[in-house]
């Protein structure tokens, strides 16, 4: 008497979709009642079904059916969802292994292996720890109700108390967005139906924590289904606080969690914030695995320049890895394998190996300067963003920063950085730079990089929208705050400053305009100027390219940010995963652009580099050196390669080549695969 039936089909398969109890006095007239004759349910009447949760996950549904019909009250749906809580518990611990492999359920013990998306490139191997753990409820039934309600009721006043104390206490009690999150924060932990819903799971017979758990899971199933992007992000707020509240009532202390890290962690949450993830010891950690996250979310950006690889959306991890599960983080593709098999585990040993060798090889060669086999010097620079990326400098042997993406530092901060504390980082930064130059990108802020503490409003087309110079040349406060922060820490030094998405000539004059403005004030106060001041352009607006002569003229520099570039030439979304790769760097159309950024330039003598993604490719940086650029900018890890790629060129024969395939003109050429064929005829390394 086995049947199967889809998740949403049915009544069984709705209330799995749904996450919710259904109580039915006649169930064959409910619209999703599909009738099955294996069954043979014809003589049931009266159906009631909760779903079995776990972490807010679906494993399975419980059902009871009666023959009279009959109507299940409140209590019974109540007694019912925690008999379902049990068995979610015993499937969980493995008692109930079977059941849940056969229904693809839980299963604690197998190896499991998921896709997701990349967030950071690389392959981590370590062990789970779970961020913000999945509290364990071992104790589950209580007899004495009165004692376990009275128990929540102090739990839930300490954490109010704990909170209200937060928001008086010095920097949140100022007002500003960051205030009105705490608010809402607080309304939930004053919210009295969420303290009743606890009470009645007490009074079916649970724990305190083990009701916490029971409506938390409840609560996290109904807001995941939620299409309201603001509700699901409520969520995160109300599981903080079943989880502080949790906490109270097992006397676990919260403080402790980053302190008790083992070495070879690999951070699982559910999502996360860019600062819990700088409070973790770097050291210790081998990779981060969210079940939610993008590729632009702020903690993929901080995992990047930490350097160790990340996955994101590997759904309902939460639920099945348990802390101390072998794992393995794969960034290379976007995958992860718990609980790993010994094959697999040796492959990708073997894999980190060979990883390491080159690493090794890159190592070696990273004194060398950077010149290629006929003798040019070839200027290989970082892109920066925190105060972290500084020691790749020469952990990677690049000469400088070519693009210090300063929105980092601010897309990190839960409000808005003043001019003092932002004088401060700067200072740290050039300081941590020493002799190598620096490239201070001012706030690139919009679009893929919004702030929690400005409010953009609602665009349709935020990559084309409100973002970079165009706002902070709207809020000149917020222009001028930046540039005077850079020039006072830059006091008596070098500093470069070039400013993100122009597409006017007069966009770059105003910018310059509030340099000289701030230029005035630090003279006026007394405070010595930087040794050197460059002021630069981004060339990653199209419309610049039909300009570059008047823009010249005006520029100390030009930096081209390709990213973007080919983002505009093509109308290819780059954040968009399904354009991913459709249109390569290596387009006749974008070298031809390429080309002419570069013969501009050097008509003027301003010097130009190349900031994208592009850079930091050997095969794409290759192509970059054939049609004349001198200077690259890229992430630390393609540091390595592109050198050695630089190392086994003869760049005057890759001149000759592009630049013949350029005059030939023939739109249908393959130009990766010529140039591929080249480095492979003249052992050029582009791996
Ligand atoms: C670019 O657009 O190529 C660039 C370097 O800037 P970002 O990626 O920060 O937009
Ligand atoms: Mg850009």
């Amino acid at each position: 008497h086995q049947t199967s039936m889809k998740v949403g089909q049915g009544l069984v398969g709705t209330i799995a979709a749904e996450a919710k109890p259904l109580s039915l006095e006649e169930a064959q007239t409910h619209p999703a009642f599909a009738y099955f004759p294996e069954t043979g349910e014809e003589i049931y009447h009266s159906f009631l079904g909760v779903p079995i949760l776990r972490a807010g996950n679906t494993l399975g549904v419980l059902t009871v059916q009666n023959k009279t019909q009959r109507i299940y009250p409140e209590e019974e749906v109540e007694a019912l969802q925690t008999v379902a809580m049990v068995v979610a518990e015993l499937i969980a611990s493995g008692e109930l292994g079977q059941v849940a492999t056969a229904n693809a359920g839980v299963d604690l013990v197998k190896p499991r292996h998921e896709n997701g998306i990349i967030l950071a490139e690389g392959i981590g191997l370590g062990y789970v720890v779970l961020h913000e753990p999945r509290i364990v409820v071992k104790n589950l039934i209580a007899d004495d109700t009165e004692f376990e309600i009275n128990r929540l009721k102090r739990a839930i006043d300490s954490v109010r108390g704990a909170i209200d104390e937060m928001m008086l206490k010095g920097e949140l009690a100022s007002s500003g967005e960051h205030r009105d999150i705490m608010e809402a924060y607080r309304m939930f932990a004053h919210d009295r139906s969420w303290f009743s819903k606890m009470r009645e799971a007490i009074q079916t017979g649970l724990t305190a924590e083990a009701a916490v758990e029971r409506v938390q899971s409840d609560t996290r199933a109904r807001f995941m289904r939620s299409s309201d992007a603001y509700i699901r992000d409520r969520l995160h707020d109300l599981e903080d606080l079943g989880y502080r509240l949790q906490c109270n009532l097992m006397g676990i202390d919260l403080s402790k969690r980053t302190e008790q890290l083992p070495d070879n962690a690999v951070l699982v949450a559910r999502h996360m914030g860019p600062a819990a993830l700088l409070d973790y010891n770097q050291k210790q950690l081998r990779g981060l695995v969210l079940e939610e996250g993008a590729i632009t979310s702020h903690v993929s950006i901080v995992a990047r320049a930490l350097g160790f690889p990340a996955v994101g959306q590997i759904h309902g991890i939460t639920s099945y890895a348990e802390p101390g599960d072998p794992i393995i983080v794969d960034g290379t593709n976007g995958s992860i394998y718990l609980r790993p098999t010994v094959e697999v585990e040796a492959a990708y040993a073997e894999k980190v190996r060979f990883r390491a060798r080159r690493q090794a090889q890159y190592t070696a060669q990273r004194d060398k300067p950077a010149v290629t086999k006929d003798n040019v010097p070839v200027s290989l620079n970082l892109n920066a963003g925190l105060l972290v990326d500084l020691p790749h400098l020469k952990e990677a042997g690049a000469e400088g920063v070519g693009l210090f993406r300063t929105e980092l530092m601010f897309m990190v901060s839960p409000r808005l950085l003043s001019v003092a504390s932002q004088t401060r980082q700067y200072t740290q930064i050039l300081d941590a730079a020493g002799d190598a130059p620096i490239t201070f990108r001012s706030l690139d802020v919009g679009g893929d990089k919004p702030l929690p503490y400005i409010k953009f409003g609602a665009e349709e087309n935020p990559a084309m929208g409100w973002r970079a110079i165009r706002l902070t040349l709207d809020r000149p406060a917020l222009m001028r705050a930046q540039i005077r922060a850079m020039l006072k820490a830059a006091s008596g030094r070098s500093l470069k400053i070039m400013f993100p998405m122009v597409s006017h000539v007069h966009e770059f004059d105003r910018c310059k305009a509030h340099v000289e403005h701030e230029k005035l004030y630090l003279r006026k106060h007394g405070i010595a100027p930087p040794k050197s001041l460059q002021l630069g352009a981004m060339v990653e607006v199209p419309s610049v390219l039909w300009s570059l002569d008047a823009l010249c003229q005006k520029v100390d520099f030009l930096s081209v940010g390709t990213n973007d570039l080919m983002q505009f030439i093509f109308a290819v979304d780059r954040g968009n995963a399904r354009l991913h790769g459709r249109i390569d760097n290596l387009h006749l159309t974008m070298l031809k652009v390429m080309q002419h950024i570069m013969i501009t330039a050097s008509r003027h003598n301003v010097p130009v580099t190349v900031c994208g993604e592009m850079a930091g490719k050997p095969l794409d940086a290759m192509a970059l050196l054939a049609l004349g650029y001198r200077s690259l900018s890229m992430s630390p890890s393609s540091v390595g390669p592109v050198k050695a790629m630089v190392l086994g060129l003869d760049v005057s024969l890759a001149e000759r080549l592009v630049l013949d395939v350029l005059a030939r003109n023939e739109e249908q050429i393959d130009m990766r695969k010529v140039l591929a064929d080249f480095a492979h005829k003249h052992r050029v390394s582009v791996a």
